[in-house]
């Protein structure tokens, strides 16, 4: 069953009075459980692409469908961005539980789901550090942290790991990619890098043009295999890839 369903979307933006078109005919489906990767150059449309997924760009035509719900009334989706969005001010814990105050969950039951995420995520011994005190690849699962405690059926994630060094970054792979196999979530993620959109993408999204589309896609049967890196048929596939992407631009 397909989770997400996009059909002949598109979307424009409005600056000094000129309409300029961000996207046009997108047509993009990704099956419940399972992990999208969307990857494409500057300005093809990618972000603008999960902000309407995610309900925050409500200004566009065509269909969105999350599990037949509009983006707008599906209450299951959590967006993570690049720069973590952490507030310095307050704990690890604390900025966890903000999501659940907002929700007005009962103290003792938003306490016990803290606790449970931030292990899940081996963070629990952080609990009482701040942001600064932590390193790039703590702050961003404290993020992602902070989405999961409110229990979301789809993730969205707009090129999560980008700040993050190569040994972090790929220590992140891994752990998205249990994380993934615990709790079945559905993913859809943007990535510049060839190798990420390998390692974790079962399907494959190639965004270009100007207004953007997706002018590939294909299904990658090496996402999901912790052992895949070093594999002949992962450098093979990034190449396919990274042929796609130089024949897009
Ligand atoms: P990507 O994430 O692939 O780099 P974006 O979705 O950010 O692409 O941008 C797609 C196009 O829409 C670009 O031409 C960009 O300049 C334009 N755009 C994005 N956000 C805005 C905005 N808030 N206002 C006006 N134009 C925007
Ligand atoms: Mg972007």
């Amino acid at each position: 069953m397909n989770y997400l369903q996009i059909e002949s979307l598109q979307a424009a933006y409005v600056q000094n009075n000129i309409l300029t078109p961000a996207l046009q005919d997108v047509n993009l489906s990704l099956a419940q459980g399972s992990i999208g990767a969307l990857i494409g150059p500057s300005g093809s449309g990618k972000s603008t692409l999960l902000s309407i997924v995610a309900g925050l760009k409500r200004d566009y035509q065509g269909r969105v469908l999350l599990n037949g719900q509009l983006p707008e009334n599906n209450k299951e989706t959590a967006l993570i961005l690049q720069d973590y969005g952490l507030l310095p001010w307050k704990t690890v814990w604390d900025n966890v539980r903000l999501g659940l105050q907002i929700k007005g969950l009962p103290k003792v039951e938003a306490a016990e789901r803290i606790e449970k995420t931030l292990a899940k995520l081996g963070l629990l011994n952080l609990k009482k550090r701040f942001p600064a005190q932590l390193s790039g690849g703590q702050r961003q699962r404290v993020a992602i942290a902070r989405s999961l405690v409110l229990e979301p059926k789809l993730l969205l994630m707009d090129e999560p790991f980008s700040s993050l060094d190569a040994l972090t970054r790929e220590e992140m792979q891994d752990w998205l990619l249990k994380l993934w196999q615990e709790t079945g979530l559905t993913i859809l993620f943007i990535t510049h890098n060839i190798e990420e959109a390998v390692f974790l993408g079962q399907k494959i999204l190639v965004m270009s043009g100007s207004p953007g589309t997706i002018s590939q896609e294909f299904v990658n049967p090496l996402a999901g295999d912790y052992a895949a890196r070093g594999k002949v048929e992962f450098l093979q596939t990034a190449g396919f890839l990274r042929h796609c992407l130089r024949g897009v631009k």
